[in-house]
């Protein structure tokens, strides 16, 4: 499952295709959108960003196409007019003069007035996204200590994509090691400097990731060619998928769990309760 930073490529992929283009030829699958493409022809794409896992295409004339890949959507960025060969089923394309971005696969596909999008169903529930520029350590802090979420195990806490959207699992080792905390915590076991610590990781750890593309490594440290994420992006985890390495702060044994059914790793030492 790509996590925030991963989506976000993507989208900035799709965005440099389109963005800032008129539209000439718009087609939808569904018979209740393929009735509005007709709409969108001439309007120029105006942004392409994702919430958690869903990507908003924002139109000219107030309009944006939501859709959510779910298990199987997927993207392409083509010449505009090329279909690539493939098995799999289109269900969007918008293209402009030289480009076109198409998605196959995916099922829930739906076009919005921009305005009223905080009211989508899914998107109302999430939280703020952990890429989003605007998005400050103190507000995150704030979340931490609602009423809602502080009495909520980190590990659990941490994919819960209405607390944080975006965050997944790699990031959540990252960020708890980053912090220093230990997962089985709550938000009201913290000190206030574990809460502004963890405030400041659940921000840095994955705009790091998504700013060095996948590469984040100290200067000069070189990259281990198995230390790679989803599609061959490489990214260097401190503490996930290195489970038995000595870690890098004290040399204890970083140790592996499965909490909520996903692999979680952490320093016994460092991590302590
Ligand atoms: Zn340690």
């Amino acid at each position: 499952m790509p996590e925030g930073p991963e989506i976000r490529r993507a989208a900035d992929q799709l965005a440099r295709a389109v963005v800032g283009k008129v539209l000439e030829n718009v087609w939808f699958a569904f018979p209740e959108l393929a009735l509005q493409a007709a709409g969108l022809v001439g309007r120029r794409v105006l942004a392409i960003e994702p919430h958690g896992k869903a990507l908003l295409t924002h139109f000219e004339g107030g309009q944006s196409l939501y859709s959510h890949n779910q298990l199987y959507g997927v993207w392409k960025v083509t010449r505009a007019g090329d279909r690539p060969q493939t098995t799999r089923s289109l269900r969007v394309a918008l293209e402009t003069r030289s480009k076109g971005i198409l998605l196959y696969s995916a099922s829930d596909i739906e076009l919005w007035p921009t305005q009223r999008l905080s009211e989508h169903p899914f998107l109302a529930k999430l939280g703020p996204d952990v890429l989003d520029a605007r998005l400050q350590p103190m507000q995150v802090a704030e979340r931490l200590l609602g009423s809602r979420f502080r009495g909520r195990a980190l590990s659990a806490l941490l994919l819960d994509q209405s607390f944080l959207a975006g965050m997944g699992n790699y990031l959540r080792s990252e960020v708890l090691f980053e912090a220093v905390v230990a997962p089985d915590l709550r938000p009201r076991d913290l000190s206030t400097e574990q809460i502004e610590a963890l405030a400041d990781a659940l921000l840095a750890v994955p705009r790091r990731s998504y700013a060095t593309r996948g590469v984040a490594r100290r200067r000069g440290a070189r990259l281990r060619p198995d230390l790679q994420v989803d599609h061959g992006e490489r990214f260097r985890f401190r503490v996930f998928d290195r489970a038995g390495e000595p870690c890098e702060a004290c040399g204890s044994l970083l140790e592996r769990s499965d909490a909520g059914g996903r692999r979680l790793y952490w320093c016994p030492r460092c991590q302590a309760c």
